[in-house]
């Protein structure tokens, strides 16, 4: 098996799996890893996957990442660095389903890797990556999750981190785990998108390394959630896979792995997916609507702060995600994400604000009848109900008038028929 190479999208430049550059020397696009095809495919590539289980034993095939590991990066072996993450649940849940109107809906539920999001993913890729290059520092920009994914990753690797977030945007969760993992964390009076420029400019210029989603190694990590899937649903792809689109480095892993997996024979065709941006900061969702004429830039603005981007790293990568899996992309406004996460927070399940973005998209794909209510449906939630407390008690307690579905706390006096009258409230169905 010959080693993967890093391959400029743009020029088409090649530099070897191990230059430490993210992106192309000569043109500055961005890099993309290329495999060598796998060793077996087909139904052989799949029992390799299968026979290796979900999640047992302690070697790094007890990752849902590094079970996959011969079309992520084939040639880790001793230097893999491992929580371990990934082999998370793919949930069926009623109440959530009916409120989409899809029966058919599946959660594929990201919330549950070790710092509570799938950057984890990409991040278990992303620091070995960089103790294979011999990388003395790793730095990223991030919205929250990022960068707690990186500080825990840092510091499993030993590295000292550099996380740089946007003053005042970061929800309390994110925060508390880049602090409490021991990365140094820079607070910026800027928004993610001038992080990020900050970020890139440091590495070129200071040397550190960088691990935003610009860096294909983390795609690579990030593919697996889609192959998780697909490897749960026995490898009988459903028709659509719905994600929370931000900086777009996920749409752009899912449309790779899964134009790998139909090449390696995993697949046999492709479920379209559809990328759902906050309505304000869409502009992936306003090029789409022009056929991809042109690149948008805007002002972010949404509660969703994990997907509070307003010039996405990954567009080109994510228009042909997009393009090959005859994908779609649409907006959602905020208190329909509020709705999504209400719901999904109430069967039990509970998300950070940005994943519930998947859900709130897919209802609105139903809806405008692009998908059919009898379609297989995996909806990402990308990250845990505990990373943004804010937005829970701001749901539930502080806006007035109260949503509908506000499940305020109740004070009472300190005796039993108070306690009796409220259990009589208790037991009416959840609207
Ligand atoms: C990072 C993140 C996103 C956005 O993913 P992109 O790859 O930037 O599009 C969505 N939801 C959560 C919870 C995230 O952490
Ligand atoms: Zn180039």
């Amino acid at each position: 098996m010959s080693d993967p190479s890093q391959r400029c999208t743009a020029s088409g430049h090649e530099i070897p799996e191990l230059d430490p550059r993210t992106r192309c020397p000569q043109c500055g696009g961005l890099l993309e890893i290329r495999h060598a095809p796998p060793g077996v495919s087909g139904a052989a590539l799949r029992r390799l996957f299968d026979e290796r289980g979900g999640g047992g034993g302690t070697g790094p095939h007890a990752s849902g990442v590094w079970r996959f590991r011969e079309i992520v990066l084939p040639t880790a072996a001793d230097a893999i660095l491992t929580y371990p993450e990934g082999n998370t649940p793919l949930l069926a849940r009623r109440a959530v389903a009916e409120w989409v109107g899809a029966p058919g809906l599946l959660l594929k539920h990201e919330g549950h890797n070790p710092t509570g999001s799938f950057k984890d993913r990409g991040m278990t890729v992303g620091v070995t990556q960089a103790r294979r290059v011999g990388a003395t520092a790793v730095a990223c920009a991030s919205t929250g999750n990022t960068g707690a994914a990186l500080a825990a990753y840092a510091a499993l690797a030993g590295l000292p981190a550099l996380v740089i977030v946007p003053k005042g945007q970061v929800a309390l969760g994110k925060l508390a785990q880049a602090l409490a993992y021991g990365a140094r964390t820079l607070v910026v009076a800027g928004n993610f998108d001038r992080c990020l420029e900050l970020a890139d400019q440091a590495s070129v210029e200071l040397g550190v390394y960088l691990l935003n989603s610009i860096n294909p190694f983390r795609l690579e990590g990030q593919k697996t959630i889609v192959l998780e899937a697909l490897q749960q649903l026995g490898w009988e792809p459903p028709d659509w896979i719905v994600v929370p689109a931000g900086n777009l480095g996920n749409t752009a892993a899912f449309g790779k792995a899964l134009t790998e997996a139909r090449e390696w024979g995993l697949v046999a065709r492709l479920p379209r997916i559809a990328a759902v941006q906050a309505a304000g900061a869409a502009p992936f969702a306003l090029s789409f609507r022009e056929g991809f004429a042109r690149r948008h830039r805007v002002e972010p603005r949404t509660l969703a702060t994990a997907i509070n981007v307003g010039n996405p790293a990954s567009y080109d990568r994510a228009v042909r995600a997009i393009r090959e899996t005859d994908g779609v992309v649409i907006a959602v406004p905020d208190d329909e994400i509020l709705e999504a996460k209400a719901v999904v927070d109430a069967a039990g399940v509970g998300c950070e604000p940005a994943s519930a973005a998947s859900v709130a998209g897919a209802r609105q794909l139903i809806r405008a009848g692009t998908v059919r209510p009898g379609d297989r449906i995996v909806a990402v939630l990308t990250g845990h109900l505990l990373k943004d407390p804010a937005a829970v008690t701001h749901y539930h307690q502080e806006i007035e008038p109260p949503p509908p579905r506000a499940n305020r706390p109740v004070e009472i006096e300190p005796r039993l028929s108070d306690i009796a009258k409220q259990l009589t409230a208790a037991r009416l169905p959840a609207s």
